[in-house]
């Protein structure tokens, strides 16, 4: 294929954003799409963490086998909105066939091939950008309520990290005290992952890329993209504001990546699965490093505004209101952890695109070669947005990346 000259990433959040950093480098001229300013979708709300441990699938016969059970727990983390039930029927059966051993191992084999480039392409916008000040490295804990849980924890999936390459320390309940000493004695200790970093602000590191990305001569344009086709071999984009052409075109859409995609012919069982947060009124009670509290499925992050509680899976359409019962939860959560019920400033919910192998979707779309997918990184957006990005870039410079992308290919539903 001949180099582009022009090149649309369609949303501004954490992916698309570190993709348009990356094609820029190519000497190309980008223009960014998004119907709101960048940095507000999914990526405005997460846990902040880049979650370098994260290299295991979500879909195997052992969660499986827990999800019935999960799910008629009022005050776990799990729920399913029953309008959205429907919409969970592809989802439901890929992730199923997911399960496999032989899928958890390719699956498994897949996300470490990322993680492994993912800092050195954090590293290089972090740095180029000066969002640097954003990021803060000092390990992050994960914690269990009870000694069984823990020791379960340790023969189990602690267990597959560690053999995956994950730096990792086994803390007593006494040594988590000692490395943060405001936490209330709510769990039988844990573990300290030593590289895992973490941002103070999700959005302030959105906008400080997308200032940069304008500074370098990139094109913010505020629009709601409501079709992509294909003439000719050119990307034909049309917003409400108008109809635009360019070269080649990304879909970083998040969530609504989908559906755009399924205007070309590929359709991905993506879903909404929310997650919320809590920012809390926490002035004398402090925290140096993101704390999970893995039996809730929730991180307590310091965060620039305050403590920030992020958790919960609630697959549910992503305009539905935000659930009051699970604001409730989280809570809760946080009034166990701090050993005090704290005040809450604000709320969030958002969706994480999720898809039922918990790869996501990287790739050209079939028979239409000038438009790539990039999207449904699911939990791990923020860890992967980087070297997704420079993996995009580098495909559409024509480097020979197929065996590396081919796990993430957006026709592997069909
Ligand atoms: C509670 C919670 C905690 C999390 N914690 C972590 C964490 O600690 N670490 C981690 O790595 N990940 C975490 N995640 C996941 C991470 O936040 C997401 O995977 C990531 O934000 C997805 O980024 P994105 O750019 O794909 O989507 P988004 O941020 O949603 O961006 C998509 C953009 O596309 C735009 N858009 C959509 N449709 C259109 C259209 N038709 N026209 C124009 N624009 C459009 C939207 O406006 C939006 O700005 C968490 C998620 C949640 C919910």
């Amino acid at each position: 294929m001949t180099q582009p000259k022009t090149i649309a990433v369609i949303g501004a959040g954490i992916v698309g954003l570190s993709t348009a950093l990356w094609l820029q480098k190519l000497g190309v001229k980008v223009t960014l799409v998004d119907r709101n300013e960048p940095g507000l979708g999914t990526s405005f709300g997460n846990a902040g963490l880049f979650a370098d441990y994260g290299r295991l699938p979500i879909a195997s016969y052992s969660q499986l086998r827990k999800i019935p059970g999960m799910l008629l727990d009022k005050r776990g983390p799990l729920s399913m909105q029953l309008q959205y039930a429907r919409h969970l029927m592809p989802y439901g059966w890929h992730f199923i066939k997911a399960c496999t051993t032989e899928k958890y191992l390719h699956g498994r084999h897949a996300l470490t091939s990322l993680q492994l480039t993912a800092p050195a392409a954090d590293d290089a916008l972090l740095h180029e950008t000066g969002a640097s000040k954003l990021v803060q490295h000092n390990g992050c804990l994960a914690l269990f309520s009870t000694k069984e849980g823990f020791e379960a924890a340790l023969e189990g999936h602690l267990h597959e990290r560690e053999e995956q390459g994950v730096r990792m320390q086994v803390l007593s309940a006494d040594e988590v005290h000692e490395l943060e000493p405001h936490l209330s004695r709510f769990h039988a200790g844990g573990v300290i992952y030593p590289d895992t970093r973490f941002t103070i602000s999700p959005v302030e590191l959105s906008r400080t890329y997308a200032r940069h990305f304008v500074a370098q001569g990139g094109k913010l344009l505020q629009d709601e993209v409501a079709t992509v086709s294909d003439a000719n071999g050119e990307c034909v984009v049309t917003g409400t504001q108008g109809t635009h052409r360019f070269d080649r075109t990304v879909i970083c859409a998040g969530v609504a990546g989908a559906r755009l995609a399924q205007q070309l012919g590929v359709r991905i069982p993506l879903v909404s699965e929310r997650g919320y947060h809590l920012v809390l009124e926490a002035e004398d009670w402090h925290l140096t490093r993101p704390v999970g509290w893995l039996d809730y499925a929730v991180f307590m992050t310091p965060m620039e505004d305050g403590i920030r509680i992020a958790g919960m899976a609630e697959f549910a359409d992503p305009d539905a209101p935000q659930g009051e019962k699970q604001t409730e939860i989280m809570r809760d959560t946080a009034a166990k952890m701090m050993g005090k019920t704290p005040a809450v400033k604000s709320s969030w919910v958002g969706s994480r695109p999720s898809t039922p192998d918990s790869l996501p979707i990287i790739g050209r779309v079939p028979g239409h070669p000038n438009f790539t997918l990039a999207f449904g990184h699911g939990h791990l957006g923020l860890t992967l947005a980087a070297t997704t990005g420079k993996l995009v870039a580098e495909s559409i410079q024509g480097k020979d990346l197929d065996s590396m992308l081919a796990p993430f290919a957006p026709a592997r539903f069909h």
